[in-house]
C-alpha cells in the first residue's frame, strides 16, 4: 500500500486542480498507456502506469489516494481515492485493464485516441477507461467540505481475466460505502445489479478408454489426462 500523501483533510488546492486535464486529454493519456490483462504472459501488462496517472489527477483534486498491490500479482494494483470522510458514501468504480486486440481488425492505432465519424476510437475507450475521465470531471465540482459522506473513485485490476483485483478488495473489506455505480458500458441504460459468474475446473486422472470396450488393451494406451 502506498499513500500519495497523508493529508486526510483532502483540502483542494485550486492551483493543483487546474493541472488536471479535461476529459479528452485524460482519455488520450489513459488510452496511450497499455494495460491489457491476459492469461497469456506475452499479452499481459502491468496496470501501474494507469493507476498512478489516475492517482496524480485525483490527488490534485484533493482526494486521498491509496494504491494497493494485488497479492501475488506483481505489477497489478487497485486504487482507492477518497474525497471527504466518514462512513457511507458513493463509489464510482471501473476496471483499468483492457482485453488484448487484433491488429488487423483495427483501422487506427489502438493506443492513440482517434476521432472518426463523431466517435472516439481506442482500446478501452468504452470498456472502460472512458469512465474515469467522466467520473473525475464530475468530481471537479466538489471539495471535501461540500460532502456529507465520502465520494470514492475505485480503479481495479484484472477484471477481464482473473478478477483478482476485485477479489483482493473484497477480502480486505474495502472500500466500505453505501452505494456504487460501476461504469461498464450498458448502451446508456442504467442497469441495477448484474448476474454473477462461477467458474469450475474439472481434473480427471487415470487412463483413457472407450466406453464400448474398456478392456485391458485400452489400459496400455498412453496416459491422457484431461484438463491440465
Ligand atoms: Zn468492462
Amino acid at each position: 500500500m502506498q499513500q500519495f500523501h497523508d493529508d486526510t483533510e483532502s483540502r483542494k488546492s485550486t492551483s493543483r486542480a487546474e493541472t488536471v486535464p479535461g476529459v479528452r486529454e485524460m482519455l488520450t493519456t489513459l488510452i496511450s498507456l497499455p494495460s491489457i490483462s491476459s492469461a497469456s504472459a506475452e499479452w499481459d501488462h502491468s496496470n501501474e502506469p494507469v493507476v498512478r496517472t489516475l492517482g496524480e489527477w485525483l490527488e490534485a483534486l484533493g482526494f486521498s489516494v491509496e494504491l494497493l498491490a494485488v497479492p501475488d500479482m506483481p505489477g497489478k494494483y487497485n486504487l482507492i481515492a477518497t474525497l471527504g470522510s466518514g462512513s457511507g458514501g458513493l463509489v464510482l468504480s471501473g476496471h483499468t485493464d483492457t482485453v488484448p486486440f487484433d491488429d488487423k481488425r483495427w483501422q487506427s492505432d489502438p493506443f492513440v485516441l482517434t476521432e472518426r465519424d463523431n466517435r472516439w476510437y481506442g482500446l478501452g475507450t468504452c470498456d472502460m477507461k472512458g469512465f474515469f475521465p467522466l467520473a473525475i470531471e464530475a468530481a471537479k465540482a466538489f471539495t471535501a467540505a461540500d460532502l456529507k459522506q465520502p465520494l470514492i473513485i475505485l480503479a481495479t485490476a484484472d477484471e477481464e481475466t482473473s478478477m483478482n483485483g476485485a477479489r483482493a478488495l473484497a477480502e480486505a473489506g474495502k472500500p466500505n460505502a453505501r452505494y456504487a455505480v460501476i461504469g461498464e458500458p450498458t448502451s446508456l441504460k442504467p442497469v441495477r445489479m448484474h448476474k454473477g459468474i462461477m467458474m469450475e475446473r474439472l481434473m480427471f486422472e487415470g487412463q483413457s478408454g472407450h466406453s464400448s470396450d474398456p478392456g485391458p488393451q485400452w489400459q496400455r494406451q498412453p496416459h491422457v489426462p484431461y484438463g491440465r
